[in-house]
């Protein structure tokens, strides 16, 4: 038996890059190695003939180290394996020892086979070295039959030029493409469902995150904002430590109160946070700006809402929920561990001084008017003087 627990590891569309491929393949296998470096010590990441092979201490949970690299974008799935020699006899011998186990631990009692032949050198072709080990099988496992249309068990044998794998599972990933091929943003993080779920799909892109927060302390409470830093360490574990910017919006929030219409308070205050934001973002190097904003979900959210609160900045807003619907994005809130941390019970900002009957349908002209009364550089510049910076990292 090996010493060591294997995992193939596939990626999906890493593999279709052109000229760039061993840059994103390079990017994929360090982002595999630093995240199981976090909890693991004796293991190794290779990459091989446009798979990556995952070698790691045998006295390691097998579940534990795929939990850690699916949680790598750009992986497309993860198959836990054994490997033989590259000979009939060894990889007969693997597969009946493998398929022993199957029946012991998971009460298997059907098969198929099935075998493909990565190097076209090796003098059997796949039909035939599945009925050879499919024989074999059959022979050392005498409870087992074979059965081609509903198997419990779908054994697959991957002969390669040094060395065969066997496995069963494939896990899927989520793939995406590496941490880091894809520029960096600035997430606007709410203690919502949305907001977490859409800085995740930037991520899954490739892109390096950096968040900002606004609150309206004392009308927010410190829980509250305790609260989005768990989330923000939730999905950290997927896009790494980075920093979240905390602004105090109520001075803010106080001056629109004092000064325009109350029906337009919502879009006002949406307006100055995509503005800090991306002063912020300009700062750090962040060339977009992500929110979680989805069409028509709240009066802020309207098609003319949207427009207008595109028209406060000059860098694109990436919005990747912007047509989904809310159940599809509470499952991936829940896939992606985040849904529970999010429900829970806290004030936001946009709840302080929410108007009776916010405008649905503003007009930028309207809005410009109101903002005019406002001192906007002034305010502007003070939120951010005052903001702090939480430093996130993987809970
Ligand atoms: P979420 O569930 O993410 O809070 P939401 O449906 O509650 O979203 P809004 O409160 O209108 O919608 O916010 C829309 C988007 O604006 C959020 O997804 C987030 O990107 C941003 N946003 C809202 N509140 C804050 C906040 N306090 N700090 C930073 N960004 C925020
Ligand atoms: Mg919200």
């Amino acid at each position: 038996m090996n010493e060591q627990n294997i995992f193939i590891v596939r990626y999906g569309e890493v593999a279709l890059k052109g000229m760039n491929k061993p840059y994103f393949e390079r990017m994929l296998t360090e982002r595999i190695k630093k995240l199981l470096k976090r909890k693991f010590e004796n293991f190794t990441v290779r990459r091989q003939d446009g798979l990556v092979f995952v070698r790691a201490d045998k006295e390691y949970a097998k579940e534990d180290i795929i939990k850690e690299i699916s949680k790598v974008f750009g992986v497309a799935s993860i198959s836990p394996a054994v490997e033989a020699e590259s000979n009939l006899d060894a990889i007969g011998e693997a597969a009946v020892a493998y398929m022993n186990e199957l029946i012991e631990t998971k009460g298997i009692q059907s098969f198929k086979v099935k075998a493909k032949r990565a190097d076209k050198n090796f003098p059997v072709k796949s039909p035939e070295i599945g009925r050879i080990i499919g024989a074999k099988v059959l022979i050392g496992c005498k409870v087992l039959h074979v059965d081609v249309n509903d198997p419990d068990c779908m054994l697959h044998v991957d002969v390669r030029a040094d060395r065969s794998y066997i496995y069963q599972d494939k896990i899927a990933g989520f793939g995406g493409l590496p941490l880091g091929t894809n520029g960096k943003g600035m997430t606007l993080l709410s203690g919502g469902i949305d907001s977490p779920v859409a800085t995740w799909m930037m991520a899954k892109r490739g892109m390096m995150i950096e968040a900002i927060h606004f609150h309206s302390y004392p009308y927010t409470s410190q829980r509250a904002q305790e609260k989005v830093e768990d989330l923000a360490r939730i999905v950290a574990t997927y896009c790494g430590r980075f920093k979240m910017h905390v602004v105090n919006l109520l001075p803010i929030q106080e001056a629109i109160v004092q000064n325009c219409p109350e029906e337009e308070t919502t879009i006002l205050v949406r307006r100055f946070m995509m503005r800090i934001a991306e002063a912020v973002a300009k700062e750090t190097g962040c060339g977009m700006l992500i929110t979680g904003e989805n069409l028509g979900q709240v009066a802020s959210q309207t098609a003319e809402a949207l427009v207008v609160t595109d028209a406060s900045v000059q860098l694109p807003v990436m919005r990747p929920l912007i047509a989904m619907d809310k159940v599809d994005i509470m499952d991936k809130a829940k896939e992606i561990g985040t849904y529970e941390t999010s429900i829970m019970p806290y004030e936001d900002c946009c709840t302080v001084f929410l108007p009776k009957h916010p405008a649905t349908k503003p007009k930028l002209e309207r809005i410009l008017e109101s903002e005019s009364k406002l001192d906007c550089e002034k305010l502007i510049a003070d939120a951010i003087a005052a903001k702090e910076i939480v430093d996130i990292k993987p809970e």
